[in-house]
C-alpha cells in the first residue's frame, strides 16, 4: 500500500524535525498532497493510525489537504484546472491544445505543519 510508505517517510521527517526543535510529543501534523500523487486521504489516515499505534506518535492528529491539479497550457500558456483531475493531457479550455502542458500544481507531497510540545 502506497500510503504506508508515505507515512513511513512522514514519520522519519517528523522525528528529525522534532529532534531539531527539542520537542517530544507530537500533537498534530498537516500534510499537503497534490492530485497527481494519488494519495487517498482516508487511506493515509488509516495508515497513519496503524503505524503510529504503540509508538510515541500515537494519538497525534493527521490533517490532510489536497492540492488540485493545475496545468499551464503548452499552446497559449494560460493556467487551468482540467476537469479530468488525473489527466495531464487534458485539452486547454481556451485554445484546445492537448500536449506540452506544464504541471504547475498537483505534484506536492510534503508536511505543511507540525504541532508538538
Ligand atoms: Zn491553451
Amino acid at each position: 500500500m502506497h500510503e504506508m510508505s508515505i507515512v513511513q517517510s512522514l514519520q522519519d521527517i517528523i522525528r528529525q524535525e522534532m529532534g531539531r526543535h527539542g520537542v517530544t510529543r507530537l500533537l498534530a501534523v498537516r500534510v499537503v498532497h497534490g492530485r497527481l500523487t494519488n494519495v487517498v486521504p482516508e487511506a493515509l489516515e488509516f495508515a497513519w493510525e496503524v503505524m503510529t499505534k504503540d509508538t510515541d506518535m500515537e494519538g497525534a492528529r493527521l490533517e490532510t489537504e489536497e492540492i488540485p491539479l493545475k496545468l499551464r497550457c503548452g499552446g497559449c500558456r494560460r493556467e487551468f484546472e482540467p476537469e479530468d483531475i488525473t489527466a495531464v493531457l487534458a485539452p486547454c479550455p481556451v485554445c484546445g491544445e492537448q500536449i506540452g502542458h506544464e504541471v504547475v500544481a498537483g505534484r506536492e507531497l510534503h508536511i505543511a505543519h507540525i504541532e508538538a510540545e
